[in-house]
């Protein structure tokens, strides 16, 4: 849990959210501000900054893929992206750690 960061705060309830899916290791809840019909934020409860920083940790980085696999079953999700924006210049604005999986639409390639 650090202070002050708004998913950890998710994580451990004391900020709600619209939770979608929940094991021992990970949350999925809906995005505030969804991009495509299905906008869902797959974090881990333990908090990394990122992607990068949870790539150091083989069980977390396994929980996280584990939370999205079963996110996107119990959604009934066949087709979705998924990415971690990282950095700034990225796009990242919340630093823990969080897969978007976005659905329901046709996805543009490049990305913006
Ligand atoms: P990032 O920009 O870091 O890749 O993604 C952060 C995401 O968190 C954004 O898509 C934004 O809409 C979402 N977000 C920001 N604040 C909240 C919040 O309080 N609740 C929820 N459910 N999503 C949030
Ligand atoms: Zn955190």
């Amino acid at each position: 849990m650090v202070e002050d960061c708004l998913f950890c705060g998710i994580a451990e309830g004391s900020i709600p959210a619209t939770k979608l899916y929940e094991d021992d290791g990970t949350v999925a809840f809906a995005d505030l501000n969804p991009q495509a019909p299905t906008h869902v934020l797959v974090i881990t409860k333990r908090h990394f900054a990122d992607v990068v920083e949870l790539a150091v940790d083989p069980e977390a980085s396994a929980a996280l893929l584990g939370g999205v696999r079963a996110t996107v079953e119990q959604l009934g999700l066949s087709d979705f992206r998924m990415l971690f924006n990282t950095g700034r210049e990225a796009g990242q604005t919340v630093f823990h750690v969080h897969a978007h999986v976005l659905s329901g639409r046709p996805m543009a390639w490049p990305p913006g």
